[in-house]
């Protein structure tokens, strides 16, 4: 008999807001433990939540980013268990009605492209964390997390193999850092997946029983229990096993997964509406100010650079792999008028400051329209290349709004003034005649000696093709 796998997806995704959901404490990874923290978001009696109204900025961003219908009129509830990382005794989450439903994220597998439907988006509080301590035997609990914003996006059981799954969450990971609705990294947990399996003879139209594998959090750690866990489900339905629904934990040293608890159901965490959040009701002017901040897809900006900019494929896969990368890259455009100098200065240049600073292509935070400032510039022969590139590591500190002003101040502007640079070609001259006697025997090489101690003397502000022409103009005369 064949098999099918059925797979369902939970992924939380923590939102790029400055503060937490409801409260004013810094939503920021990281910091002292128990850093961010104020009486409301560590439960104390009175406290009331306040909606932050990004969040519901960004729910709504992902949900349309992920063709979602957005409910209009959509509630917070409480979700009770009680847990040492849960101050409240509950979550605050949405379950009557989440501000998206029914969705779709299409991805290419190898047998070709396929919808993967969302079941909904809800709005919810993180929770803090347990920091267990071997030394002292001890568990202590850093509320820096809590009430951290989380969306959790829930797929239909569409997908059916561990290729998908992966394709699924990368898509999904591109949509939502273009859109600027979370940084999306695995490695801080602010991306987390929630793996629900299940397999059945093909054919049935009857589910399996299914298990449930919580807060993965890497790609391959999930590949590895999604092929560990159909193997595990198969073997135990061809031998007539009874399976039990239970949550598991994947162990990714080990490679294999042990059960943790028999899986609760909804009934078990008592949902019921949150008597102190008002409903949020999303008019069509909040909506629509919403819309028409979505950016192009990836995939469009790329047709487009290549097709209208003329870019090569290699540097428009480049670009579009960063949102931040587009950004700079289209404001610098508008300026200097040329793609191809533009997106050169951004995929050498800009990453070349950014590595040396050990910082993501998605941290790139300086003005487009400077940039292209600078690149129109150096097109001019105002200011020298090796030049620009110090105005450009200037900018990466501070903004620079003229930035040919800000040459003319710390003297980056190309001398015209041939005179003056006669003077020090003279001097370079007298002060090195072996040099010049060299250069004169047909030594190439002795005359890029006189030409760079010129250079220095300039400040790099030469035009090197003038400043070529009078030092040879100056050795024949010698
Ligand atoms: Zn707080
Ligand atoms: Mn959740």
């Amino acid at each position: 008999m064949k098999y099918e796998t059925v797979i369902g997806l939970e992924v939380h995704v923590e939102l790029a807001t400055k503060s937490k959901i409801f409260c004013s404490c810094s939503a920021e990874f990281g910091g002292e433990q128990n850093d961010h923290v104020c009486p409301a978001c560590a439960g104390m009696p009175g406290m009331l939540p306040i909606v932050n109204k990004k969040v519901v900025d960004l729910g709504m961003t992902a949900g349309m980013m992920l063709n979602c219908d957005i409910n209009r009129v959509t509630t917070f509830d409480k979700k009770s268990y009680y847990y040492p990382d849960l101050p409240n005794a509950y979550q605050t989450t949405q379950w009557f009605a989440p501000i998206c439903v029914n969705g779709r994220v299409d991805i290419e597998t190898s047998n070709g492209p396929k919808s993967i439907r969302i079941k909904q988006i809800h709005m919810e509080e993180d929770a803090g964390k347990l920091v267990h301590d071997d030394w002292t035997d001890t568990t202590l609990v850093d509320f820096n997390r809590t009430s951290v914003p989380l969306i959790e996006i829930v797929s239909q059981p569409d997908i059916s193999s561990a290729e998908e799954a992966i394709a699924y969450l990368e898509r999904l990971r591109d949509l939502l850092r273009f859109a600027k609705v979370s940084d999306c990294r695995w490695e801080q947990g602010s991306m987390r997946c929630d793996v629900n399996l299940s397999v059945r003879p093909v054919g049935s139209d009857k589910l399996g029983v299914r298990s449930e594998m919580k807060n993965m959090n890497s790609l391959s750690a999930i590949s590895r229990a999604i092929k560990y866990e159909i193997a595990r489900h198969t073997k135990a339905v061809e031998n007539g096993e009874t399976l039990i629904q239970d949550t598991r934990r994947w162990d990714d040293n080990e490679g294999k997964s042990y059960a943790m608890r028999s899986k609760e159901t909804a009934g078990d965490y008592r949902y019921f509406p949150d008597p102190n959040i008002m409903p949020v009701v999303i008019d069509d002017e909040w909506f629509d100010g919403i819309k028409a901040t979505l950016p192009e897809l990836p995939e469009v900006k790329r047709a487009k650079y290549i097709d209208e900019l003329g870019l090569s494929e290699y540097d428009a896969d480049q670009l579009v792999s960063s949102r931040a990368l587009c950004d700079v890259f289209e404001d610098a455009v508008a300026v200097c008028g040329s793609a191809k100098e533009a997106a050169n200065w951004i995929i050498t240049d800009c990453m070349q400051v950014l590595n040396k600073k050990k910082m993501t292509a998605d941290m790139l935070d300086i003005n487009g329209t400077s940039l292209g400032q600078l690149i129109k510039l150096v097109s001019e022969d105002k200011v020298s290349r090796g030049n620009a590139k110090r105005i450009l590591a200037a900018m990466f500190e501070n903004h620079i709004a003229d930035v040919e002003a800000y040459a003319k101040e710390f003297g980056f502007i190309v001398s015209n003034d041939t005179s003056a640079i006669e003077a020090i070609v003279k001097e370079a001259i007298a002060s090195d005649p072996k040099s010049v006697a060299d250069f004169k025997a047909g030594k190439e090489k002795a005359l890029m000696a006189l030409f760079g101690k010129c250079m220095k003397q300039l400040k790099g502000n030469a035009n090197p093709q003038v400043l070529r022409e009078i030092l040879i103009a100056e050795i024949n005369k010698a």
